[in-house]
């Protein structure tokens, strides 16, 4: 098998770079892909590129990113070989967590029905039209792509996860030369003080990071002055000051490290210099946001909560609760 083309990927995003006075970062990049991709390739790289190369070439495709499943449709009906060559490519592409995707019909139950945190977050966002966006820990990508549908001019999602980065992919391939891409790095590997994004999210990242007001601080330099942040994080109820820290596993996700309450996150961003930093949405996640499906067969919440006591975690702590807050760099 031919080796994964990542330079032929990613060349419309260095490009972008070359082109927008950010040469540091287009070099730094490229020897973080030649690492990622050449030198130290992650084990399942192969199954993971068969996958997506027996995704059919189906002709006369169109796309939908503004609803609930992003969604891919042919003019006509998929052929039986090409049913079968879809079905063998989404299957090895498997678990499938963030979503809902349609591919021509065949309806990709995500783990996480991602679509109502974009419910939720959405109708409190500056108008995402023409803006520059930043998707920090964006999972498979399918909150870039709906941003994307809401008329972003660019979308640039982050995420360590290669998997995440082949299913990206494999919508991508449907959708021809769009600018929305997805980068297999992390928060730290950017380059600091950017200052490059009209608004950044950092969704469902935060509590995966030992030192929480460096991230804000980090997104923070991802901004332009007059920029936007959107942080969704799992809270908890208290006072100003208080947060939780696990004592080990969090609904038994590892490297659980800070739940905070409203207040005190509140009280972080501005720390960190965010202006009028304000709680638009406080959610608690449930069975039904959150579940195994037949396209991700592993535990989901339900079993990672008290069986006595569905409030708690396993472990005893409060179910998870999450909020969405919006604040921008001065
Ligand atoms: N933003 C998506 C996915 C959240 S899951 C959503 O809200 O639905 C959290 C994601 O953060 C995971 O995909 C994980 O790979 C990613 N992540 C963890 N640490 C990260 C880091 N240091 N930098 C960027 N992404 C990170």
């Amino acid at each position: 098998m031919a080796a994964f083309d990542w330079r032929k990927r990613f060349t419309p995003f260095l490009n972008f770079l070359y082109n927008n006075n950010q040469e540091a970062w287009a070099n730094v990049l490229t020897e973080q892909l030649i690492h990622r991709f050449e030198i130290n390739p992650h084990g399942d790289m192969d199954r993971w590129q068969t996958a997506l190369e027996a995704l059919p070439a189906a002709s006369g495709t169109s796309v939908d990113l503004t609803h609930s499943a992003v969604t891919i449709a042919s003019a006509a009906p998929l052929s039986e070989p090409e049913a079968e060559k879809l079905e063998l490519g989404l299957r090895g592409l498997m678990p499938w967590r963030k979503g809902p995707f349609d591919f021509f019909g065949t309806y990709i139950d995500t783990e996480w029905r991602s679509d109502w945190k974009w419910d939720r977050v959405a109708p409190h966002l500056a108008d995402l039209n023409g803006r520059t966006i930043l998707d920090v820990g964006c999972g498979s990508g399918y909150h870039c792509w709906r941003m994307a549908g809401a008329g972003a001019k660019r979308v640039l999602g982050i995420d360590p996860g290669l998997l995440f980065m082949f299913q990206f992919l494999a919508v991508k391939g449907y959708l021809g030369d769009v600018p929305v891409d997805l980068i297999p790095i992390r928060m730290e590997d950017l380059p600091d003080n950017l200052e490059l994004f009209d608004t950044t999210f950092s969704m469902g990242v935060l509590y995966h990071r030992r030192s929480p007001i460096d991230h804000l601080l980090d997104l923070k330099g991802t901004l332009r002055s007059g920029g936007e942040l959107v942080l969704e994080t799992l809270v908890v109820e208290g006072p100003e000051g208080y947060s939780l820290v696990p004592e080990d596993r969090y609904g038994q996700m590892r490297n659980v490290w800070f739940l905070p309450s409203c207040p005190t996150l509140l009280r972080w961003l501005d720390r960190a210099g965010f202006k009028q930093p304000r709680v638009v949405d406080i959610s608690n996640t449930t069975t039904d946001e959150q579940r195994r499906t037949d396209w991700m067969r592993y535990n989901s919440l339900a079993d990672f909560l008290d069986p006595e006591n569905p409030s708690k975690t396993i472990e005893g702590y409060p179910g998870p609760k999450r909020a969405t807050i919006i604040a921008e760099k001065p």
